[in-house]
């Protein structure tokens, strides 16, 4: 049985006709699709944010209160106290660091030896009261991953808003003068590329080679790698979609675009997000579009139960196509 919401494929679709993506699984012989781990905790910390950045798929702004709780927080260190199997906290937002709490979650994360990576946007430097973050960042050993969809100005500025370039550059070169993105200092830093319009990431390794020589000519910078994330057709992505007339194409681009060595892959299948309120998705996209895990998963942070969860079905929905076009689309880059 099918798991997509047809409605929304209904929604979202005037002409062209999106199947089923567990449908189309079957079709290739890789349905059901389900969890093998849970070696990754995803957490949103809210929708609270420095930026309004157009293809944000989490809608997030200066004007949004969600923001997650301090008891919620302790239940995900509850979680990883009885959770060895998880190696890992990936925090997410919003801009994560806007939350209050960021800071315990991360050392209490740092004090039970797990792998943090913190998605930064790296303007948050700059907000009044977080200056310091850099170097907490860095004693923490914390791992960076920052958006920076084009070494060119114009088309950051485009896509994050203006002067969002300067400061993204003014960041990095704060974080290299830390040791970040350097060889044999421990601290990692990934930028990440999402294409400006409806089309799929070039190569990633290529793309890569490209940023390294542009920014270290441009800007004498330093990062480990790149990681080119497909743009997903949710949210304020699918509302510049809609306004162009570009949603049937874009679908039939990722559908068009299916690649069966990806399914192994895609995130969803070790990793679970956590929201702002603790409630449990099989990915941040899921918990964007309001899917909750199947009925059967326990449905909140408080619940948590890793034998209920590491081979959990999944939930899909039109927007998985997403992960599986061309190399494959994760939070860690492509898949392939
Ligand atoms: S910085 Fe990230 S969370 Fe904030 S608006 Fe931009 S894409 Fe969304
Ligand atoms: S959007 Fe991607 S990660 Fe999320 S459930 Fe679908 S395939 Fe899995």
């Amino acid at each position: 049985m099918s798991n997509s919401p047809l409605p929304l494929v209904a929604a979202l679709s005037s002409s062209f006709t999106t199947p089923a993506f567990e449908d189309f699984l079957t079709s290739h012989g890789q349905a059901p699709l389900t969890a093998k781990s849970v070696s990754t905790l995803q957490v949103n910390m809210g929708k609270v944010c420095n930026q309004t950045c157009h293809h944000c798929h989490v809608d997030a702004g200066p004007q949004r209160t969600e923001s997650m709780a301090k008891d919620t927080i302790d239940q995900i260190i509850d979680v990883l106290d009885r959770t060895p199997q998880i190696s890992t906290v990936d925090i997410t937002g919003g801009a994560p660091e806007m939350n209050p709490h960021f800071e315990y979650l991360v050392e209490q994360c740092r004090i039970r030896d797990r792998k943090v990576i913190d998605r930064c946007n790296l303007t948050v430097f700059y907000v009044k009261g977080k200056s310091h973050l850099p170097e907490f960042l860095a004693l923490h050993k914390v791992e960076i991953i920052a958006s920076l969809p084009c070494y060119q100005e114009t088309n950051v500025d485009q896509q994050r808003g203006k002067g969002v370039f300067d400061r993204s550059i003014s960041a990095l070169q704060t974080l290299n003068t830390l040791g970040y993105g350097k060889e044999g200092t421990g601290l990692h830093l990934h930028l990440v590329y999402n294409p400006l319009g409806p089309s799929l990431p070039p190569p990633q390794h290529d793309l890569e080679q490209d940023y390294k020589k542009e920014l270290m000519r441009q800007h004498e910078i330093h990062f480990n790698q790149l990681l080119t994330i497909t743009n997903m057709p949710i949210s304020r992505f699918l509302e510049d979609l809609r306004e162009s007339g570009q949603v049937d194409s874009y679908y039939a681009l990722l559908q068009k675009s299916f690649n069966t060595t990806t399914v192994e892959d895609v995130m969803c299948r070790s990793l679970i997000s956590v929201g702002w309120d603790g409630r449990l998705s099989d990915c941040d996209f899921n918990q964007m579009l309001d899917l909750p895990l199947q009925s059967s998963s326990p449905q909140w942070i408080r619940d948590f139960n890793l034998a209920r969860l590491e081979h959990r079905p999944i939930v899909t929905g039109p927007h998985c196509f997403g992960c599986t076009a061309g190399a494959g689309s994760s939070c860690g880059g492509t898949l392939t």
